[in-house]
């Protein structure tokens, strides 16, 4: 029920960026705060026996959600930046894109070793943005204690390429 009506609201915006590209636009789903509300709930509902220290949002549509599900859940978010963003000092991993490379970035007090994260973002497409999340909260002494996301994109197997990290995937519409 929740799957199809995000899959009504989501709006397919065609050559966005750039030609070929079929872009999910999330921002009829954020125009109704009943849906907002039950994707948080179905959320909260699939993460509850997950034990979440912290929450951490991938820039940018990542903190959408993200932020709202630490707050219900009473635990930190994390906002995983793009190199330059983030203010105070930070730690920071280089990850391979189709052409070229990425930067992301934590703020190296923004949890304490042993943490058990979970990992937010908008979409899952090839899982290389939130495995390169995943590598960092490690390097940073963190534990994944799963994945979520509003919608996955499942012809491009991004799950299969994450669940070698953690088995806890949540894909509210695929
Ligand atoms: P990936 O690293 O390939 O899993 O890409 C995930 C990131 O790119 C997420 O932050 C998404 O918001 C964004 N993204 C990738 N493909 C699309 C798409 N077709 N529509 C909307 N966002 C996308």
């Amino acid at each position: 029920m929740i799957e199809q009506q995000i899959k009504t609201a989501i709006r397919d915006i065609h050559d966005f960026p750039k030609p070929g590209i079929i872009f999910k636009d999330i921002t009829p789903i954020l125009k109704d705060p009943g849906l907002c509300t039950r994707i948080n709930d179905a959320f909260l509902e699939k993460i509850k026996d997950m034990q979440i220290d912290a929450v951490a949002g991938v820039e940018s549509r990542g903190f959408l959600f993200g932020l709202s599900l630490a707050t219900k859940l009473g635990v930190p978010f994390i906002p995983v930046r793009k190199a330059g963003k983030l203010p105070h000092t930070v730690n920071q991993k280089v990850y391979e894109l189709e052409y070229g490379t990425a930067t992301i970035e934590i703020h190296t007090d923004a949890f304490k070793p042993g943490d058990r994260i979970l990992i937010h973002d908008d979409l899952l497409a090839t899982g290389g943005t939130v495995t390169a999340t995943s590598e960092l909260i490690q390097d940073m002494g963190g534990i994944v204690a799963g994945f979520s996301f509003v919608v996955g994109l499942s012809f491009l197997n991004g799950i299969e390429k994450i669940a070698p990290i953690s088995n806890n995937i949540i894909v509210l519409a695929d």
